[in-house]
């Protein structure tokens, strides 16, 4: 493992590396404890860095067992080899041939980067630095090489052997029980997309056409018994294939395409050319085991790793700083890919639900970063929401900037200029710049500047001159290291919506139109004088989402209500309910913490069954609209003084008074969407049955006995996991014996299935009572769980410390203690999912004095710890340095 010696990367040293490596050639032979690696690797100066100089290669943990130059043995004074470098001081100033040896454990690697077993199953895993713990190597993503791959293993032990690239051969070790296979991958690529895989495994196969023609072998490996639940992730890449075709014109490039499901991987997915590992709870579905949002999951993720193989691999980075190239770009190809396959408003509104969650809240707390960072401790710190979901948001801005068409010169001329290359953000936008020349240098300060900008707005209306004036403003406050800040580029669509609730035209006051209905910011302030408007619109602000701000207007709550029931935005639409909302929770925490009483919102309740009464509109879009925001929103909002008890009170109001005011049209709707065909995952019986799953739980928020006897029945009937899980969730939120029956049920029927269990761990990780700390504990000495496995690690103490707002913040801290014990008892064995789990407390500031002083405690603890590893150390001391 690494250690907190090792000095911060800065963006601003970049250095091209002075040797390049043309070709690799690996042999492993596989053994559980005593892997043997051996690497030829073809080197040569390289004629674009600075003079030649010495060869430094970077390694993690590994010992040295030979090495040869040009096939003669070096001398022991010729080099010098640690676990963490390899280097030979004066290298022949040529192209030579370098033959190291290395032996590695993977039983032993817990870290679960390099080369680890996930069961029975070998199998790697290289980005960022994974690669340096299987042998030396010049590992960073500008070193892009020729891979040719040998594995060899027991028939017995591994009989399915992969790599990255097409099969060019495979056989009997004569003489012996053992086997090889040989793989080779014609395109350069960066050490961080080797893979290699070996196993007993089963698989399914198909084959996919491209556009071009070409026939592609597809297979998707699994552990023997569970092909059946592969089925939807290879109709998923099949669709993903496809729309990759004809949203961008990227077609497949080698013979065959590969997914291995592991039971033990830190994160989602990986790309690896030719050869995805994923996690397998992103490739097994069936309709008793996965839920609607699992099927979705896998949909998304399956998608977002095949878009990688042009937005990743074909087009690599350059260095680390610029992980938002491929991460931010692929994630705005696998948001639109959704789009395109179910809803597109529903869609946004999930994806801006999860932005606001995650990346708002990171950008308002001490792990602020620009979504390209200048510096870093440690780069696996830096898959975070705002390299991904902002970084996705930047390229949404672009393409509303530059409208689809534009967007898609900027696309087609970046994969011209930069395919088989490592590249830079700056490359990229360049591309955009070029193809519709357009000056983007003030926009480049969305990579560069963190924090979230705030945009508040002011309209009035002169019926005199019949003129509507917006005045906009601006502003972006600090964040950690960033003291001063720039005005943004922000594209702002938007609407007025006349008294008829149409959209009126948009024509300014000095003769200019607005294109597409988007106005865009350059200023700190600025003012837009609209002509024709002989009555006060209302105006319909950011419609789609189309910059990532937070946005305040001066709109009346009969305003918000009227867009609520009017916007030709869908979006806008749920937002202005979500503003309602928002706005009375967070008075009425206020009034609970001043110990006032709380008030209630009968227009709010009124617009929400008029939405619930609308019959055109998709049911999912309903079941968004009935969903009221979130204990973390609320704490958001509220940005200080945060008491999650008063957050949760209000919010089982809110929910409760939902439930009793609409109950005759929730009981009609929940019947209406009730009984049906077979379970089938698309994006509209999801949406039914959402719609369904949120009147039961509301319902049962307003404490009526026959919803909970109906959730009880939904449970124990269900055919298919959604509306099981969805039923068990409800109960979960209430205090009555049909709760426990229906856990202890969960649990005997789906033990044999881990990642069931899952749900069933995290089912009870969320309850938000006090037992609820004393039952984590205890299951945490379950059979079923184990700190060993990423997946069990995230689904009990994951869920009790991201999810369980009021159980994680008990006002003894006691909540805390327990995180960050599990922090420091995972440390040294896994230190990327126990850094994960330190994020927990990014907004720690944000509490009541009482917990603030709780949690600061429990990160002063972790910090002082004897040992800690690079990751767990990055995120505890920046959470701790003075705001
Ligand atoms: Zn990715």
């Amino acid at each position: 493992m690494r250690t907190d010696q090792d000095q911060p990367v800065r963006l601003a040293d970049y250095q091209p590396s002075a040797w390049l490596v043309e070709t690799v050639h690996l042999d492993v032979a596989l053994n559980a404890t005593a892997t043997r690696v051996r690497a030829r690797l073809k080197l040569k100066p390289n004629t674009a860095a600075p003079a030649a100089a010495p060869l430094t290669l970077d390694g993690d943990g590994l010992a040295l067992q030979s090495i040869a130059l040009d096939g003669t043995a070096l001398p022991a004074d010729a080099y010098t080899a640690t676990p963490d470098t390899l280097s030979i001081a004066q290298p022949p100033q040529r192209p030579f041939e370098l033959t190291i040896e290395t032996l590695v454990d993977p039983t032993a690697n817990t870290q679960l980067s390099g080369l680890y077993r996930a069961g029975n199953t070998y199998c790697t895993q290289c980005e960022a630095e994974g690669f340096r713990r299987i042998t030396y190597f010049l590992d960073r993503p500008d070193v892009m090489a020729v891979y040719t791959t040998r594995i060899e293993a027991e028939k017995a032990d591994a009989p399915v052997l992969l790599a990255n690239g097409n099969l060019i051969e495979s056989g009997d070790v004569a003489g012996t029980t053992r086997h090889f296979a040989v793989w080779h991958d014609p395109f350069p690529k960066p050490s961080y997309l080797f893979a290699l895989v070996g196993g007993a495994l089963g698989h399914i196969e198909d084959t996919f056409v491209t556009m071009s023609g070409r026939r592609v072998a597809l297979r998707i490996y699994v552990e023997p018994g569970r092909e059946d639940r592969a089925g939807f992730a290879m109709d998923a890449l099949k669709r993903a294939m496809r729309w990759d075709e004809q949203a961008f014109g990227r077609e497949y490039d080698l013979d065959i395409f590969m997914i291995v499901a592991v039971s033990a991987f830190n994160m989602g997915a990986m790309e690896n050319k030719g050869l995805n590992v994923f996690n397998d709870k992103y490739v097994l579905a069936s309709p008793e085991t996965a839920t609607d949002i699992d099927y979705a999951s896998i949909d998304g993720i399956i998608a977002h790793e095949y878009f990688h193989n042009w937005t990743g691999n074909r087009i690599t980075c350059r260095d680390w700083f610029q992980l938002c190239l491929k991460e931010g770009l692929t994630v705005f190809r696998d948001q639109e890919y959704t789009a395109d396959q179910r809803s597109r408003p529903v869609k946004r509104i999930t994806d801006v639900r999860l932005l606001r969650a995650h990346q708002f809240v990171e950008d308002a707390g001490p792990l602020a970063h620009p979504v390209r960072p200048e510096i870093y401790r440690e780069i696996n710190n830096f898959y975070t929401a705002t390299v991904y979901e902002k970084g996705a948001e930047i390229v949404r801005m672009l393409k509303t900037m530059l409208g689809a068409q534009g967007f898609r010169a900027g696309m087609d001329l970046y994969f011209q200029r930069h395919d088989g290359h490592a590249a830079t953000v700056e490359d990229f936008i360049a591309c955009f710049a070029d193809a519709t020349e357009t000056d983007l240098a003030q926009f480049m300060r969305w990579y560069r500047q963190a924090g979230t900008p705030e945009v508040a707005v002011t309209l009035s209306h002169d019926p005199k001159t019949k003129t509507c004036t917006l005045d906009l403003t601006q502003m972006l406050r600090p964040t950690p290291g960033q003291p001063d800040k720039e005005p943004m580029v922000i594209p702002l669509a938007l609407g007025l919506v006349g008294p008829d609730g149409r959209d009126l035209p948009l024509r300014l006051a000095d003769g200019r139109t607005v294109e597409h209905g988007v106005v865009t910011l350059t200023q700190p302030t600025e003012v837009f004088v609209f002509a024709g408007v002989p009555a006060r619109p209302v105006a319909s602000l950011n419609r789609a989402f189309s910059a990532p701000v937070k946005l305040t207007a001066n709109l009346t709550a009969d305003e918000l209500r009227f867009l609520a029931a009017h916007d030709s935005d869908p979006f806008n639409r749920w937002q202005a309910l979500q503003t309602l909302g928002s706005t009375l929770l967070t008075d009425n925490v206020k009034a609970l913490r001043a110990g006032a009483a709380m008030r209630t919102d009968a227009g709010l309740i009124d617009a929400l069954g008029a939405i619930l009464a609308e019959p055109a509109l998709e049911p999912a879009f309903v079941a968004q609209a009935l969903t009221v925001p979130s204990e973390a929103d609320i704490a958001r909002e509220l940005g200080h003084d945060v008491d999650p008890d008063a957050i949760f009170a209000a919010r089982v109001a809110l929910r409760a008074a939902i439930g009793d005011a609409l109950g005759a049209a929730l009981r009609e709707t929940y019947r209406r969407l009730s009984g049906g065909g077979p379970y089938s995952p698309d994006a509209a019986s999801a949406g039914r049955r959402s719609l369904k799953n949120v009147a039961l739980d509301l319902l049962a928020a307003a404490g009526s006995a026959a919803a909970i006897a109906r959730a009880a029945q939904q449970y124990h009937t269900a055919d298919n996991m959604t509306d099981r899980m969805a039923a068990i969730a409800t109960l979960s939120f209430h205090p009555v014996p049909e709760r426990q029956a229906a856990i202890d049920d969960f649990y005997r029927r789906f033990q044999a299935d881990p990642l069931v269990i899952d749900k069933w761990f995290a089912l009870q990780a969320g309850i938000p009572e006090a037992a609820t700390l004393a039952r984590v504990q205890e299951l945490t000495r379950h059979p079923a769980f184990s700190l060993g496995n990423p997946n069990r690690v995230r689904s009990l103490i994951g869920a009790f410390a991201q999810m369980n707002q009021t159980q994680f913040n008990r006002a003894d801290g006691t909540g805390y203690a327990f995180v960050a014990d599990t922090i420091l008892a995972l440390d040294g064995r896994n230190p990327q999912v126990a850094s994960r789990m330190m994020t927990a407390f990014k907004s720690w500031r944000a509490l009541e004095a009482g917990r603030r002083a709780k949690a600061e405690g429990e990160l002063r603890r972790v910090a002082a710890a004897q040992s800690l590893s690079t990751d767990v150390r990055d995120i505890v001391e920046r959470s701790l340095a003075p705001a």
